[in-house]
């Protein structure tokens, strides 16, 4: 028996496909949703916990990358350093969760870090280095 939490990145193609019912029915997987995310013009995010017989999550696993789905292990926590952070919104359009909010009157970006995915997309793009990884 394995138990994994894991993010899929689905493209857009196969944004309202029955994957996960797929999982459950074919590969006789268990999942918890943590976290979803669908943009529809540019596909989607889930955040599982996924568990089963390890042969058949293999298996499940081959079938998500075999369509298409790019998966990726959540073994790690995204933070940021508030001293580091000058609020230049750099990350705010391109989160793909919606975790970074802009304060309208103070021009403050803010960091909900319960909607963040750890996709990992704003540590690369943080002109600052504010974005830090801990795992
Ligand atoms: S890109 Fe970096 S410095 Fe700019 S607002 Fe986001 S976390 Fe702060
Ligand atoms: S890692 Fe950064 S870009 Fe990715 S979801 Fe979390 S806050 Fe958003």
């Amino acid at each position: 028996m394995i138990t994994k939490r894991i993010v899929l990145h689905f493209p857009h193609r196969l944004a309202d496909q029955p994957i996960v019912y797929k999982l459950v029915k074919d590969y006789d997987l268990e999942f918890n949703i943590l976290k979803a995310y669908i943009a529809p013009e540019k596909g989607g995010l889930l955040v599982l916990e996924l568990s089963g017989e390890d042969k058949n999550y293999e298996q499940g696993i081959q079938y998500l990358k075999r369509i298409g789905v790019k998966v990726q292990a959540l073994s790690q926590d995204i933070i940021r350093n508030d001293r580091r952070c000058s609020h230049c919104s750099v990350c705010v359009p391109i989160c793909p969760a919606g975790a970074f909010l802009v304060e309208p009157l103070t021009r403050e970006v803010h960091f909900d870090d319960s909607k963040c995915i750890a996709c990992g997309v704003c540590v690369k793009a943080c002109p600052l280095r504010a974005m830090e990884v801990r795992f």
